[in-house]
């Protein structure tokens, strides 16, 4: 929940100001964003993780563009999944060389698209690869990994296992290196993004783990690897529990990351997550066996619960 919403007698409060006079001004249903709690989760990042790697915003957390503005102004990059993405992150003032294009399906204009701009991609399929070096080669890329590791969160933002359509299983990250080089290409970052919401230090220390084993097999057959982007993923309180503790990454990251390779984190539920508030009015009421409070807003507005149960605290 939002920490930043506190009840002033019985006029609840974001960032000092009163909902209700929003909700007049602006009518309902409306999104009301606190900009301290997008700050203030952005500091926490940075005071921890920013010092040993970069930051890259999620920016299909939220693309709202004030929002955008807000997070690229406190210097953070932006990992984006499509041309629309990435022209939003550049629209917002995100330069060109702090965004990463990420996402299993990008077609050849986007690919194109992200070239001409000279914004890094991180290729998931061999296939992506060829086209890449087809349209232009001397270019440094990443390639997506899939650890094949449970991050134990809902199966339907699980992205590391098995079954999951994103990247390159490990075992076939050897070759899929070995063809860029031929290609012309400069694979030099191994990236990867287990899940969503994870609660536990331990699905990353386990990804970690193969990511490092992949670096140094790849360093024996002569291809180096200056980048580790190890995703997002960090979950946050809904209401019970803490957000994940960075800091824990933090740690175990300074301890198994060798001297002088890159880290970068792609974070965006951590930053936004918190900072939103749906305002709404309630309509009607209707009671049967159960009682129904019909709002005016709907699944149209916020349609997390319906796709994934996900759990949003309700407000008076
Ligand atoms: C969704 C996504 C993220 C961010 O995930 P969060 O759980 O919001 O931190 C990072 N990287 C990639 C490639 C993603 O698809």
């Amino acid at each position: 929940m939002n920490s930043d919403l506190l009840y002033q007698g019985s006029d609840l409060m974001l960032d000092r100001l009163p909902l209700a006079t929003i909700a007049r001004e602006y009518g309902t249903p409306v999104y009301v964003y606190s900009a301290s709690s997008i700050r203030g989760q952005v500091t926490r990042l940075m005071q921890s993780l920013g010092t040993i790697g970069s930051l890259r915003y999620a920016v299909k957390a939220n693309a709202n563009p004030t929002l955008l503005a807000l997070i690229f102004n406190m210097g953070l990059g932006a990992d984006t999944v499509s041309r629309g993405e990435i022209q939003e992150a550049l629209d917002a003032g995100c330069p060109a060389d702090r965004i990463v294009f990420s996402g299993v399906g990008k077609t050849q204009e986007e690919l194109t698209f992200a070239l001409d701009h000279g914004i890094f991609i991180n290729a998931e399929s061999e296939e992506e690869l060829a086209t890449i070096a087809r349209l232009r080669t001397g270019v440094h890329v990443g390639i997506r990994i899939n650890p094949g590791i449970d991050a134990h969160t809902h199966r339907y933002v699980t992205t590391g296992t098995e079954e999951s359509k994103f990247g390159i299983p490990v075992d076939a990250a050897p070759d899929a290196f070995r063809l860029a080089m031929d290609a012309g290409l400069v694979p030099d970052t191994i990236s990867c993004h287990i899940g969503s919401q994870i609660t536990s230090l331990e699905p990353y220390r386990k990804s970690l783990a193969r990511l490092l084993e992949l670096r140094d097999s790849l360093m024996g057959n002569g291809i180096s690897v200056s980048t580790l982007d190890v995703g997002g993923g960090f979950a946050i309180n809904y209401g019970e529990g803490a957000d994940f503790a960075v800091e824990d990454l933090q740690a175990l990251l300074r301890r198994d990351v060798p001297q002088g390779m890159k880290l970068w984190f792609e974070p965006g539920r951590y930053i936004v997550g918190h900072a939103g508030t749906l305002v709404t009015r309630v309509l009607y009421r209707k009671r049967y066996t159960r009682t129904f409070v019909v709002v005016d807003a709907g699944m149209n507005d916020l349609i997390r619960p319906a796709l994934y149960q996900s759990h949003h605290a309700i407000l008076p």
